[in-house]
């Protein structure tokens, strides 16, 4: 009898296969009393695991596959995460200890650790490093296999036949693992943990494989050899399907692969609609390497650069010249303009590194984020400032304010980067004699008051995931209020309008960095709203441009204009992308 399991879809398209659970999964995990004489001997154990740990680690890593654009050194990173934390002292060293100080074997002192430290983990507020306990997780039980010689086999054939090719279910699958199960050409995962930011979420979409993730009982409820349908658009799984669900998910995955291969034939046209207006299309990226990856998938440049991401995994911040070293290689490396943004830090992109302690405020998404927390943090401030300016002797440099919300405070800001301008040019370095500076608008009241901060920008870019926010009075991280956030608000549609409008009438450019940009069911209401710059996620460019050159812009801006008035549903329908 059918199944329908859901889950979270983490990584997009449609699998057909046979379920292959992958062994090894829940431990046992004994304690007992070592002897005051065998103590040295428990620890030797533990050193001796650690050993073999390291040496499986190597050997998957000189396995990383070229090829899989930028990927590959995501994934070659992610193993370096894994080796770095067998060596960790907070693990290695307190498992040692526990052995000592507890005379228990080395299994149950690695479990008491890795509790230990999951329990911290998953207090941090930052969802990026709350993923991070996925990787204690990975590698406790990496160790704890080989202490229990319970080591997990994966399958010698993992890619079943052409026609019915594996469908990998686990409780959680490693990185190292997963790397081994892709280059075996494994259809789609299903895990019973993780969430979108996990590792196995961030792995499957590098290699383009369908995947959904906390999808809880998923071992129980499937069997071995069963065949299953995996959705990884929507995290459906369905077991044991049905002649006709088979021919339905058969033809939208022949339809997917159809429209992927045409999207390619896009990558060298010019992103102009049917009556000729010309779109640019750009990347937002988090890591110095997206860069790259960005061009391969057809951005013209980079539209965001979230630089707050060099600050985090760090007790210590980046200093002037790493971040300098880190732009200028960015910058080198992309084609068109890099539009740098300057540091986002607080609300729900908490670091280790922050300059600011004490007390968490109640609101953090109202509190003291972004350009309030650079301008109260000069010294933090001065040293990215410095970093970029040196970096635009390297390349087309803009620099984004983040979070701006009045006049004032985008010229207070302005005026630092001036003095900080005059102060590198006594000092002889070297740098682009013009850096264009443009404030993003992600709070209401700069989109309401556009027309006056247009006369001190370069540019205006739309934060719309703040925007939406701000405006509609909904945390963005709180799962409870989600249902609220409304990307097609009326309030959200006219304040995009609004600051358009005020872009074009100053004559400066006006893009878009928000989610909003990328999904294609919001390019042609974009186009009508007069947007001429998107950036978004690497991935969704040829998408969007295909929607582009399909479009007849100067219709949709009448139809737009219509909906802004009228807020017709029907209007706003019309506008929609199929
Ligand atoms: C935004 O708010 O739309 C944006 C692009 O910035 P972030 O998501 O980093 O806050
Ligand atoms: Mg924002």
């Amino acid at each position: 009898m059918s199944l329908w399991l859901n889950g979270i879809g983490v990584s997009r398209g449609i699998a057909i296969g046979r379920v292959q659970k992958l062994s090894g999964g829940d431990l046992e995990i004994p304690e007992y009393a070592i002897a005051d004489g065998a103590i040295d001997a428990e620890i030797g154990r533990f050193v001796e695991a650690q050993a073999r740990g390291r040496e499986q680690l190597q050997q998957v890593r000189s396995q990383v596959p070229a090829g899989i654009g930028g990927a590959g050194q995501d994934i070659a990173a992610f193993i370096d995460a894994h080796l770095q934390m067998i060596d960790d002292r907070s693990l290695t060293e307190a498992v040692a200890g526990a052995i000592r100080s507890s005379r228990i074997n080395a299994e149950a002192a690695l479990k008491r650790q890795r509790d230990a430290l999951v329990a911290i983990f998953e207090q941090m507020d930052d969802p990026y490093l709350r993923a991070r306990r996925d990787d204690v997780q990975q590698v406790s039980a990496r160790l704890l296999r080989i202490l229990l010689n319970r080591e997990r086999k994966l399958p010698a054939d993992s890619a079943g036949t052409p026609a019915e090719p594996n469908i990998i279910v686990a409780d959680d699958i490693t990185p190292a693992d997963i790397i081994l199960l892709a280059q075996a050409g494994v259809a789609a995962f299903i895990t019973e943990y993780g969430g979108p930011l996990s590792h196995t979420a961030i792995l499957a979409r590098s290699y383009g494989i369908p995947a959904i993730v906390g999808l809880h009982n998923a071992r129980r409820l499937l069997k071995d050899g069963e065949a299953v349908i995996v959705d990884g658009d929507l995290g459906h799984a369905l077991a044991d399907p049905e002649a006709q669900a088979l021919r339905f998910f058969r033809a939208k995955r022949d339809e997917q692969h159809t429209r992927r291969a045409a999207l390619s034939g896009l990558k060298e046209k010019p992103a102009v609609s049917r009556d000729g207006t010309k779109i640019r299309l750009l990347a937002n990226i988090e890591l110095c390497e997206d860069a790259t990856h960005a061009a391969d998938l057809g951005a013209e440049g980079v539209g965001l650069y979230r630089t707050e991401f060099l600050y985090m995994n760090r007790k210590t911040q980046p200093t002037e010249d790493e971040q300098y070293e880190v732009y200028a290689r960015v910058v080198a490396s992309v084609k068109g303009p890099t539009t740098i943004r300057t540091l986002d830090l607080g609300a729900d992109k908490q670091v280790d590194s922050g300059a600011r302690s004490g007390p968490t405020p109640n609101n953090p998404a109202l509190g003291l984020r972004a350009i309030r927390l650079c301008l109260k943090e000069p010294e933090m401030f001065r040293a990215q400032v410095r970093a970029l300016l040196r970096a635009s002797a390297h390349g087309d440099v803009n620099i984004m304010l983040p979070m701006i919300s009045s006049v004032a405070e985008y010229r207070q800001a302005t005026a630092f980067i001036d003095a900080t301008r005059e102060q590198l040019a006594r000092e002889g370095a070297r740098m682009a004699a013009h850096v264009p500076v443009g404030a993003m608008i992600e709070v209401p009241a700069a989109a309401l008051a556009a027309p006056l901060l247009a006369r001190y920008c370069s540019f205006f870019s739309i934060g719309t995931n703040d925007l939406i926010q701000y405006t509609l009075a909904i945390d963005r991280v709180d799962e409870e209020v989600n249902y609220l956030y409304d990307p097609l608000h009326p309030a959200v549609l006219k304040l995009i309008r609004t600051t358009i409008e005020a872009g074009d009438r100053a004559r400066i450019p006006v893009a878009m960095c928000g989610e909003m940009a990328g999904d294609p069911r919001y390019t042609r209401l974009l186009l009508g709203l007069g947007l001429t710059e998107f950036s978004m996620h690497p991935a969704s460019v040829l998408e969007v441009k295909r929607i582009i050159i399909e479009s007849d812009v100067r219709a949709l801006r009448a139809q737009a204009a219509n909906l802004l008035e009228t807020g017709d549903p029907q209007a706003l329908a019309a506008l929609m992308s199929a």
